[in-house]
């Protein structure tokens, strides 16, 4: 059955319509900066008695332990390493990146505007999930992967200098991520020209029609010029050249939105249709951005690489004990045309889209749920407390305290199961809604 909820035209947001988000943001982060404090005030006590009066748990541990690489600790990665660290026994862990720090990678482009966004964006990698090499992988075989010194430097620092001295800016690809990058540069500089250059007809042609149209309405409210089904042939940083000839100029070309392609020169790419399992490989898994199936063609996203990376760390745990090994999607989804489709696509600070399958929400809502994934994410990923050393009362309500932040992680849990259950049975992907948030 499908339900309509109309969409109300809405003139540009004053600052007093803006109030709501940036209170909600103030609120969610100031729950999350008063757990934060909690922790660090108790956290001294508990390395006290886990240190002074109890031997360190390694002594006990044990050494013929099955060795596990994880190459990238990111969205995929982290998912695995915690799969594993929950559900796998006797098993040691190698995280490898070339950064030492998780990326909510979705949000980086508003550290284009404000560079020290990064922060929110950003925490170091849970130590207990395994040992963290920082390194590049170079090649990965059967029992071994090949590493070589990765660079860690933020890329959305030096965009933003260039950013901020340029007048005119053109975007090759008028996909999700050119819609936000569009968005954020005219929401912070008004006055800046900014042009999107888009192969397609439409922009962002993975969202629903509702949220494809919204896009667009907002981007050219606010005076950005979207050049849609024009094909860049060449670019250089100052300069389009488009088919037919034509040439376009402007202080800044960014070309990074033209299209996501996974960096996996170091794996093979093409996984057995229906397994998270690398072709020709007996050892080695994939997931997330660098997972290809014949078979099944779905938009890669943070969302969707935690639910594959989930079942890669479960065939880990069957091929360890020589069990039949679990198919994507089947064995989580249970049919390829059941994959929800999840988006959450930020205009700004202010406004933004949500869909979920056919179900479109636009306006604030989706701002503030944008900004609540961000900083969920970041704590989700972030390390958690040690168990308590023993069961005496004070120890166990100074462990409760700090597995506060453990409720980030139980709501990704959560999250997950609930979005499969959704996508069943509540809002299927062919039903339409629309509902506008103001
Ligand atoms: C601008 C932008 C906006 C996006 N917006 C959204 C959104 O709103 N919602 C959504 O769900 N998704 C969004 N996505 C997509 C989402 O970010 C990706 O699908 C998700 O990050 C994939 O997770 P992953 O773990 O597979 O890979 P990644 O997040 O790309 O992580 C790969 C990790 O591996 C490391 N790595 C790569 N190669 C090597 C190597 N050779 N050696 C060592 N380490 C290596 C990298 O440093 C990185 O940490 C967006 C992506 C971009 C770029």
């Amino acid at each position: 059955m499908a339900a309509t909820f109309l969409t109300s035209s809405k003139s540009p947001a004053s600052t007093l319509s803006k109030m709501p988000v940036d209170l909600s943001i103030l609120f969610i982060k100031g729950v999350f900066k008063t757990w934060d404090l909690i922790l660090r005030a108790f956290h001294p006590l508990h390395l006290f008695s886990k240190f002074v009066l109890h031997l360190p748990t390694s002594l006990f541990a044990r050494e013929d332990k099955t060795r596990i690489v994880i190459v990238g600790a990111s969205f995929a990665g982290l998912e695995a390493a915690q799969h594993l660290a929950a559900h796998g026994e006797h098993i040691e862990v190698t995280l490898i990146d070339e950064k030492e720090y998780f990326e909510f990678t979705p949000g980086i482009f508003r550290c284009f505007i404000n560079p020290h966004h990064i922060s929110d964006l950003t925490c170091a990698v849970d130590a207990s999930l395994g040992r963290m090499v920082r390194g590049r992988v170079k090649d990965v075989e059967d029992g071994q992967a090949r590493t070589a010194q990765g660079p860690s430097s933020l890329p959305a620092q030096d965009q933003h200098a260039r950013l901020v001295s340029s007048s005119s800016v053109i975007i090759v690809g008028g996909g999700m991520a050119g819609a936000e990058l569009a968005a954020e540069i005219i929401s912070a500089f008004p006055s800046k020209s900014v042009t999107v250059i888009h192969a397609h007809e439409s922009m962002c042609k993975e969202l629903p029609a509702a949220a494809k149209a919204y896009v667009e309405q907002w981007l050219r409210k606010r005076g950005v010029k979207l050049m849609l089904h024009r094909r860049v042939m060449e670019f250089d940083e100052h300069r389009c050249v488009l088919e037919g000839g034509e040439v376009l100029e402007a202080d800044s070309v960014y070309l990074l939105c033209s299209g996501m392609s996974p960096r996996s020169d170091a794996v093979a790419r093409n996984a057995q249709p229906g397994q998270v399992k690398v072709q020709g490989r007996i050892n080695v898994f994939a997931a997330g951005d660098v997972m290809m199936q014949d078979d099944c063609d779905e938009v890669k996203s943070g969302y969707l690489a935690e639910r594959n990376a989930k079942i890669a760390a479960c065939n880990i745990l069957h091929h360890m004990h020589g069990e039949q090994l679990l198919s994507y999607p089947e064995d989580v989804f249970g049919d390829v045309s059941m994959i929800p489709e999840v988006y959450c696509l930020s205009l700004s600070k202010y406004d933004g889209v949500l869909a979920f399958n056919n179900l479109v929400v636009t306006g604030r809502i989706p701002a503030v749920f944008k900004w609540l994934i961000e900083a969920n994410s970041a704590a989700a990923a972030a390390p958690p407390p040690p168990p308590p050393p023993e069961l005496t009362l004070f120890h166990v309500f100074n462990w409760f305290l700090m597995r506060g932040m453990l409720a980030c992680k139980a709501y990704c849990h959560i999250n997950g199961i609930m979005s499969v259950f959704a996508s069943n049975h509540l809002i299927k992907p062919n039903e339409a809604l629309k509902i506008h948030s103001k």
